[in-house]
């Protein structure tokens, strides 16, 4: 297949990119590089299959040649990028999705959207399931981030109804693993960074919110399914083992034998108190579920943080 994937030099874009280019197909990503990284693409840059456009989706760009499918990852994600960039964040969800979706819908090819679990806000529903319309404080700080993927969404949705468009949804739960960069302020980042370089862990509030945590290589897997169906969605994708912050904290202390202690930091505004992926349809339509264990994961990111060459020195 001839894939474009937007944010295909961030986190989880360029582990897709990998994944993608490993099973034969050509990858063509668009990224501005406000939160991707050249370094993400290292492993890329050689393979003949492999392009990177540097350019904002939310502007006008041009792309030749034919295309098989279309995968929309650029936007600000972690709650620190799009805090500090609302307006582009807003700008990614409205007009670059309906950019991308135009030059699927030009193409003829299948577009997927990546949508979160943030559409559910700060849940009244446990666990989530796809028909949870969800509960989002419309005006609040966390706003510009769930509004503008939940107009993505409607967006896509009415693309298909009135074009015919082949679009497909999913909502992506907290994922984690190596490339997530070491000051996205995201909970398993944060955590693993402060253990192995002495600092104390940052616990919100009581530390008594709950998230679940998937690997990325589980998440790049249902993705692909995602690709490669038919299904229009939404999907959830995520990994239903909840645990509290709390307990995630102690879970990384004690992988890494750090001996930082914790602090304890006010909870941010609207920050949802549980989140649990009811992953029956992903399991039933697109026959995928997240194999990783939590241990398992966080031992590679750990391992990867670990090696990272901008790691200040600790004293033993
Ligand atoms: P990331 O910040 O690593 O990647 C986002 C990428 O998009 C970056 O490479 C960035 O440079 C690029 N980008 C942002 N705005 C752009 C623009 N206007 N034009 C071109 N490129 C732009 O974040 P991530 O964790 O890899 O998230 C990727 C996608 O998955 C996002 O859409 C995010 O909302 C979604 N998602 C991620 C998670 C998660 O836990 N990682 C959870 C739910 C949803
Ligand atoms: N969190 C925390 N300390 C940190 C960073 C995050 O306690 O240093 C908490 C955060 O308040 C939230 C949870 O961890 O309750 C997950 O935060 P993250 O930013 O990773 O993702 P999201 O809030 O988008 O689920």
């Amino acid at each position: 297949m001839r894939v474009v994937v937007s944010g295909g030099a961030g986190f989880l874009g360029s582990h897709l990119c990998e994944a993608l280019i490993r099973r034969g197909d050509s990858v063509r990503c668009l990224d501005d590089f406000s939160s991707g990284r050249t370094a993400n693409l290292a492993g890329l840059l050689q393979e003949p299959g492999f392009e990177c456009t540097p350019c904002d989706i939310t502007e006008r760009f041009r792309l030749s040649g034919d295309i098989d499918a279309v995968v929309h990852l650029a936007s600000p994600a972690s709650p620190r990028d799009y805090l500090a960039r609302p307006l582009q964040t807003l700008a990614a969800g409205s007009r670059g999705t309906e950019n991308l979706l135009r030059l699927a819908v030009r193409r003829r090819a299948r577009f997927v959207l990546a949508s979160t679990s943030e559409i559910y806000g700060d849940p009244a529903v446990h666990p989530q399931r796809e028909d949870y319309w969800g509960h989002v404080n419309p005006i609040g700080p966390r706003s510009v981030y769930d509004e503008a993927k939940r107009f993505a969404e409607a967006v896509t949705a009415a693309y298909r109804r009135s074009t015919g468009a082949d679009t497909g949804i999913v909502r992506i739960f907290n994922t984690y693993g190596p490339r997530m960069r070491a000051h996205d302020g995201r909970v398993v980042s944060t955590f693993v960074r402060q253990a192995l370089d002495g600092e104390p862990l940052t616990v919100h509030g009581d530390g008594g919110q709950t998230r679940s945590l998937c690997y990325v290589d589980d998440l790049v897997r249902g993705l692909i399914a995602m690709i490669d169906s038919p299904l229009p969605g939404p999907v959830n994708l995520g990994n239903p083992t909840e645990l509290t912050v709390l307990e995630l904290a102690e879970r990384v202390l004690r992988l890494t034998g750090s001996r930082s202690g914790l602090r304890f930091l006010p909870l941010p505004e609207d920050d949802p108190v549980r989140r649990r992926p009811d992953i029956t349809r992903a399991r039933e339509t697109l026959g995928w579920q997240p194999l990783v264990p939590l241990e398992d994961g966080l031992r590679h990111t750990v391992a990867w943080f670990a090696a990272r060459p901008e790691r200040p020195k600790v004293p033993s």
